[in-house]
């Protein structure tokens, strides 16, 4: 077994090899290819798109805003004041309640402003659950914290199963992401949720390889049926009906997805891609528009801005932002610029000040 394993782990190697000496020649095919043909799923395209001055347009009608498709939001409190507040003023107005579930980590009470924060959240109609998970960036917390959000979602399908229109899609975002729910219908409304889809963005510029380590863990678990590079497509991703059906013997509940990620020893994220990709078999359907941390939001004209379906920001070392023209607040008031987004697409916003 030993032996087949490292003659296994010698022709990996190999072609790993091969596969660099080969990369350059297969960048520039792919350069000259994606502007011939952007519609092409499967293909990483990281390049920025042409900038221009023209302002930001108004978002697209959609023909059925979100009305099969489940939202689900990871936050945690200390992201009440920073990130969930500017969500809830923008695009959380935008969603299904009844669709939507927040999902944060409980505290001690004694934090008066975030529960009044939690209150305002309950008040305004949003469906805010709280975990008892470990609060914290780690693999046991988050892994927690998802298996809950995936709980909701098969409850929300139990309750809702006698209904004659049944959601049809999952989608899950963090809590530094802006969606832009029109486009997130308009592209959701082009595949038939009936056949297992993955939806989401390659999750760096050149893949993500699973080390033999981990491809290991998951083989001795799993009928693993494939290795591959692309595999997960971050913390933003939408998975169809037909597919959440095959995701619920793996995730539903704490203690099946802590059990996964004990496994592959993966992240809340990763193990959902590794699952889906590497367990599974599905790969992920790649979209440009998506948002992830190897888009150079900056270098967006604005109307490729306006059709994004997903934006995130960071402010670290490396700031990647959008920002969106004319700024319609000072950089203190909208750190994220998640607030222009919002009234430049929806200009008739009570708060913005925009001129009709
Ligand atoms: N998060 C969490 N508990 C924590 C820290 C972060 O649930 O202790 C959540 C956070 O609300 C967000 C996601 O995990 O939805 C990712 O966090 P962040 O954006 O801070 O880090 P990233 O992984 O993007 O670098
Ligand atoms: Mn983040």
């Amino acid at each position: 077994m030993r032996l087949r394993d490292s003659l296994t782990e010698c022709l990996y190697r190999g072609l790993c090899i091969c596969f660099l000496l080969g990369g350059g020649a297969v960048v520039l095919l792919m350069v000259s290819y994606s502007h011939r043909d952007r519609g092409r799923e499967y293909v990483p395209r990281n390049l920025p798109l042409r900038s221009i001055n023209s302002q930001l347009i108004a978002a697209r009608s959609s023909p059925d805003i979100l009305s099969n498709v489940y939202i689900s939001v990871k936050t945690t409190p200390k992201y009440y004041d920073s990130r969930l507040s500017i969500l809830k003023k923008t695009w959380f107005q935008k969603v299904d309640k009844e669709k939507f579930t927040i999902v944060s980590d409980h505290f001690n009470e004694s934090f008066v402003d975030l529960k009044l924060f939690e209150e305002e959240v309950i008040k305004e109609g949003f469906h805010l659950v709280t975990t008892k998970c470990q609060v914290e960036h780690h693999r046991k917390g988050l892994c927690c914290k998802s298996g809950v959000e995936y709980e909701q979602f098969y409850n929300y399908l139990e309750r809702h199963k006698s209904d004659s229109q049944q959601v049809q899609w999952y989608c899950h975002f963090d809590d530094d992401i802006y969606v832009n729910v029109k486009e997130l219908s308009n592209l959701l409304s082009k595949y038939d949720p009936s056949k297992p889809y993955y939806i989401g963005r390659y999750p760096r510029r050149f893949g993500f390889a699973v080390d033999s380590f981990r491809f290991g863990r998951l083989k001795n678990n799993y009928n693993v049926s494939r290795r591959i590079f692309w595999y997960s497509a971050g913390a933003t991703y939408c998975v169809s009906l037909a597919l959440m059906m095959k995701l619920e013997k793996y995730f539903n509940g704490v203690d099946k997805f802590q059990h996964t990620c004990a496994v592959s020893e993966y992240t809340d994220d990763l193990s959902v891609g590794a699952i889906i990709n590497l367990v599974l078999g599905y790969n992920i359907t790649h979209i440009d528009n998506m948002y992830n941390q190897a888009t150079d939001l900056k270098k967006l004209s604005p109307e490729a801005v306006s059709k994004l379906v997903t934006v995130g920001f960071s402010s670290g070392k490396t700031v990647n932002m959008i920002d969106p023209q004319p700024r319609l607040f000072t950089s203190t008031e909208d750190p994220t610029r998640f607030l222009t987004y919002h009234c430049l697409l929806y200009k008739d916003t009570s708060w913005c000040n925009t001129e009709q």
